[in-house]
């Protein structure tokens, strides 16, 4: 990890490369031809320029060694520039995820400091055109070349699709069937048989480049395969995801943060029906404050699991990882949509960007597994802990909140732990009634799951700030104060959602007959959480407040 000092410079240093590189005019003119601004994508992954890329390399090889904490911050920021050009970037730190994780010390040594030395551009070569969610399907071969008895290289054949730096990139990690199974290769351009095609005309993210592969019969040394052991792939690409989410993660937050952050000063200034639309609370709480709390819960959630990777916590935390993915991208979507609204026609026009933005952060809930992937990955683990436990789980976590309640009464805990308590009801009846045998009830499950859980841990940062135990480097842009109110409005929503949408989906699938409905609504704690969203007006008005700068910050908050 670094110092929160360097992260502080490194942060510095990105925004104002963006202002002065990549002002507005300047994205815009990219966007509309389609362009990859390549020498910029350099200039940022140089190690005697901006060296993002430095981040994430461990320093015996040259790196600053960057922990999961400093690569969401820098993803956040870049993200907030302009997602096409954060993708450019990602894609290195993808394409060697491969090596960090499966490498040999040898293999790590040579890519990870040439990373670090030369600023190599990687590429993620994993989906083909038949194999996208499902990577099991994949056709990409390598064919293991024997001399004297032994593997010298591997001849790989095959197709890859949606490759980001595809076109640009020095080298390329590769999946490939080998006779063991998947497994990871470095194939550097130019080599004989490998060729890309023209960038795809894509919806957003027009400034990153991305392309197709093809391989054909396209030679490399034994030593390109990584770890040396064939039939690792899928394992290795796993081992990864909990960490390599959290950073799309990011890009949601980056993207409906910088979407909302054009979107709160234009309502400050557009006069309608005789005052700025600031000023209205229909406009505030519907398109900014909602999107607020939404974005907010889904950072807390990756600012707990960064923080937990970082700190060696065991197993991958891929469910974890999933449910930031999920909520960050899910949330910076609806908060860059709210945002054309609140800027109404003037929103709809290139000029303004939020409709760039709009279309940009609509791939984060398509790469690295979709949304629907990452509910079905989430509900599946979970499930695990709901029958271990033999429905007792999320009654444990909510009795954990009820506790947390008990010290901070403001923090939304209370509301957090009905959410979860419903939830565990839910999961039961589900499992009862043998509800997950529809794939769409174990899917909204895992939506269930990631708003319970995201309200439960806002609550938990919430308690955390008011009592100045967060960690340093975590986003302070709201107060405790404020940060309070945000858990409330948001603990609101998921206790509600979770019971009234589990209640459906139970109902929907057959799992009660009437008569039994009015048993379960009791036992999923609707009464009560329907009582605890008194108070959501006021809250919702204290953060348009707070957003419009209508209050004045607490000390702690300018500290
Ligand atoms: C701009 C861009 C950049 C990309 N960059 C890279 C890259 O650098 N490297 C790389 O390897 N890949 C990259 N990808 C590929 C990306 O990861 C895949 O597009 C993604 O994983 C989805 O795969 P797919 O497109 O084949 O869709 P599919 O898997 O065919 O999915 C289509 C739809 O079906 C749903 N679905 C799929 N399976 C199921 C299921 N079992 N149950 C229910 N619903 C399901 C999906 O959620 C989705 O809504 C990129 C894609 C894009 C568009």
């Amino acid at each position: 990890m670094i110092a929160a000092k360097t992260l502080k410079l490194s942060l510095k240093s990105l925004k104002d490369f963006a202002k002065k590189r990549l002002p507005d005019e300047v994205l815009r003119e990219l966007d509309d031809k389609d362009e990859c601004p390549q020498e910029i994508v350099r200039h940022m992954c140089s190690p005697d320029k901006l060296g993002i890329q430095l981040l994430f390399i461990p320093e015996e090889f040259g790196g600053m060694g960057g922990g999961t904490f400093d690569v969401y911050c820098i993803c956040e920021e870049m993200a907030r520039i302009d997602l096409g050009v954060a993708t450019a970037v990602l894609a290195t730190f993808l394409g060697s995820d491969p090596i960090t994780v499966g490498a040999t010390p040898e293999q790590k040594k040579l890519w990870l400091t040439r990373i670090a030395e030369e600023g190599m551009l990687f590429a993620y070569g994993a989906t083909e055109p038949e194999a996208g969610s499902d990577l099991g399907a994949l056709r990409t071969t390598a064919e293991p070349v024997i001399e004297n008895g032994l593997t010298a290289g591997y001849r790989i054949t095959g197709n890859k699709q949606w490759i980001s730096n595809g076109g640009i990139a020095d080298a390329y990690t590769i999946l490939a069937s080998t006779p063991s199974g998947p497994s990871w290769f470095v194939v550097e351009k130019g080599a004989k048989g490998f060729t890309h095609d023209e960038p795809e005309d894509k919806h957003g993210i027009r400034l990153s480049n991305t392309a197709a592969l093809a391989l054909d019969n396209v030679y490399v040394d034994a030593d390109r395969l990584l770890g040396g052991v064939e039939g690792q792939g899928l394992n290795q690409a796993q081992a990864v995801f909990g960490y390599t989410r959290l950073m799309v993660a990011a890009f949601g937050l980056g993207g409906g943060w910088a979407a909302l952050d054009r979107a709160i000063p234009y309502s400050t200034k557009r006069i309608q029906a005789g005052a700025p639309l600031s000023e209205k609370q229909g406009y505030t709480h519907k398109l900014i404050v909602s999107n607020v709390a939404r974005l907010e819960a889904a950072r807390s959630y990756i600012e707990e699991t960064a923080e937990r990777i970082d700190a060696g916590v065991e197993g991958s935390l891929n469910t974890e990882g999933a449910i930031a993915k999920y909520m960050a991208t899910e949330a910076g979507n609806a908060a860059a949509e709210a945002s054309i609204q609140a800027l109404g026609g003037y929103g709809y026009t290139h000029e303004y960007m939020v409709e760039k933005i709009s279309r940009d952060v609509r791939i984060t809930t398509i790469y690295e597994g979709t949304s629907e992937i990452m509910e079905m990955t989430i509900s599946r683990d979970r499930w695990q802990s709901h029958l271990k436990t033999r429905g007792q789980h999320y009654h444990e976590r909510a009795r954990e909140f009820e506790a947390l309640h008990a010290r901070h009464t403001n923090v939304g805990a209370c509301t957090a732990a009905l959410a979860l308590h419903a939830l565990a009801e839910v999961m039961e009846k589900a499992r009862v009634a043998r509800l997950t045998r529809h794939q769409h009830i174990l899917l909204r499950l895992g939506e269930l799951i990631a708003y319970a859980e995201c309200a439960g841990s806002l609550s938990r940062r919430a308690a955390l700030l008011a009592e100045g135990k967060l960690n340093e480097k975590a986003n302070r842009r709201f107060d405790a104060t404020a940060l309070a109110a945000i858990s409330r409005v948001f603990a609101r929503d998921a206790a509600l959602k979770v019971a009234e949408e589990g209640l459906r989906w139970v109902t929907g699938a057959g799992g009660i007959n009437e008569a039994e409905i009015a048993g379960f609504e009791t036992s999923l704690g609707l009464p009560a959480i329907h009582r605890a969203q008194a108070g959501l007006i006021s809250d919702m008005d204290y953060i348009a407040d707070v957003l419009y700068g209508r209050v004045a910050k607490s000390v702690e908050a300018a500290a």
